[in-house]
């Protein structure tokens, strides 16, 4: 029997109403013989409304118990959907993360998950059931309950369909695929029938929040069958496999751009120019889990250094804190901050046996006017850091710039 693990995104399971669309699409599987593992998230704005309600309680609320709060939200769906399961018949039975032994480690708000233990799940599989986990959380080795960063029930899905090894994961969400850009924001953006699973993570990486770049790491890493569909509508929807890199089709320059609101900047200035500096100013970061992005450092004629960076909006304040003491520390100048600030990424395999597309991207931004602030490349990937007031018309203009409203 093939096994298909299917996660349901936040409007999907929005509303009794959608709850119930779900169970029956779920019957309909389940009558034509597929075993199911269910993944699902908290009813949307649900995950906000809880953190909103800490947020009045407290500034700082305790990490560990944002992560007990945050939790109930995916709880309240895998009951509500086996409920409506039960009501079809359907043999289901719901699992929270804890339950469905879905193990992490103790870094609250943003855990990794390091092991599932599929055999209760296994069990009831054999048994007939449809097995249905609550998304974004797991626990860690004292028995904390973890919660794995906003979009995580899309990683709870792939973990569990690699520990259970199944066919295929299906991500099912309020788009009918991946996209050329966020549908949001192009209305002219066009549906992929496939993306490679490095396109993919890029994407991901840089901003698109279809699917939690965690997730894509583990399909990526265990070579599992990705796709995304509609939750709305019928469709093939967009698989992310290994399988598309047919050589002998022309791989288009540019699959895709990617636009991200969610960091801030932080510069140190007149810092010295010598070994070891960026690592001191650097590591305190490290260790406060503070993951660093772009990063740049101009020399100066005076010996002296400025080192940019950006990091996660989220952590801007302690970030802006802890540089303030390292500049002390290592008597630099000053440090400036800015938290308007948006990255816009372009993104393709073609980019590899392509010159121009910075030249194209650059060219494009300055017709419009849009001043670059920071920028960063690899290879198959050109970020800009830009203002964010013009983030909506350099995802825009790109679009256009590289042509991929057409096919
Ligand atoms: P869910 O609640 O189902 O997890 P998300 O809101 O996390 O759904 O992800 C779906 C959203 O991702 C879409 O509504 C769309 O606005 C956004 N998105 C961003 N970039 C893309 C893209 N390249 N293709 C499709 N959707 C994208
Ligand atoms: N409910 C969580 C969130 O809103 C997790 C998820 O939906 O994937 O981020
Ligand atoms: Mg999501």
């Amino acid at each position: 029997m093939p096994l298909f693990v299917e996660k349901f995104g936040g409007t999907s399971v929005g509303s009794v109403e959608r709850i119930n669309a779900v169970a029956e699409h779920l019957s309909a599987a389940d009558k034509a013989g597929e075993q199911l593992v269910v993944v699902v998230s908290a009813m949307s704005g649900e995950t906000n409304r809880l953190q909103g309600m800490a947020a009045e309680i407290s500034g700082d609320p305790s990490a560990r118990e944002a992560d007990v709060l945050l939790s109930t939200g995916e709880q309240v769906t895998i009951a509500l959907l086996c409920m409506a399961l039960h009501k079809r018949g359907k043999k289901a039975r719901s699992y929270t993360g804890s339950q469905a032994m879905i193990r992490t480690d103790s870094v609250h708000s943003k855990a990794r998950i390091l092991d599932i233990d599929g055999s209760r799940m296994r069990a009831d599989l054999d048994d007939g059931y449809i097995v249905v986990v609550a998304g974004f959380q797991g626990i860690d080795a004292d028995n904390n309950i973890t919660t794995l960063g906003r979009g995580g029930s899309d990683t709870t899905a792939v973990a569990i369909a690699v520990a259970l090894n199944a066919d295929e994961c299906r991500i099912y969400t309020d788009v009918d695929g991946i996209y050329t850009t966020d549908p949001r924001i192009e209305p002219e953006a066009r549906r992929l029938d496939h993306i490679t699973f490095e396109e993919m993570l890029e994407l991901a990486s840089l901003g698109a929040k279809v699917l939690q770049t965690r997730s894509v790491e583990f399909a990526g890493k265990y070579r599992m069958p990705l796709r995304v569909l509609s939750s709305f509508e019928p469709g093939e929807g967009t698989l992310i496999s290994y399988d598309n890199e047919d050589e002998s089709m022309e791989q288009p320059l540019i699959s895709g751009i990617a636009h991200n609101k969610d960091e801030a900047k932080l510069t140190i200035r007149g810092i010295p120019d010598e070994p070891g500096v960026a690592h001191r100013v650097l590591g305190p970061l490290s260790d406060e889990h503070i993951n660093v992005d772009v990063i740049i450092q101009n020399i100066s004629a005076d010996g002296l250094a400025d080192l940019t960076f950006t990091v996660h909006r989220n952590d801007y304040a302690k970030g802006r804190e802890l540089l303030e003491k390292i500049c002390s520390e290592l008597n630099a100048s000053d440090v400036i901050g800015d938290d308007n600030i948006a990255k816009i990424s372009v993104v393709g395999v073609g980019m590899r046996s392509h010159t121009g597309v910075a030249n194209t991207m650059f060219e494009a931004l300055a017709l419009e006017g849009i001043n670059i602030q920071l920028i960063s490349t690899s290879e198959i990937k050109i970020s800009v850091i830009i203002d964010d007031r013009y983030m909506e018309l350099a995802v825009r203009c790109l679009h256009k710039a590289f042509n991929l409203a057409e096919s």
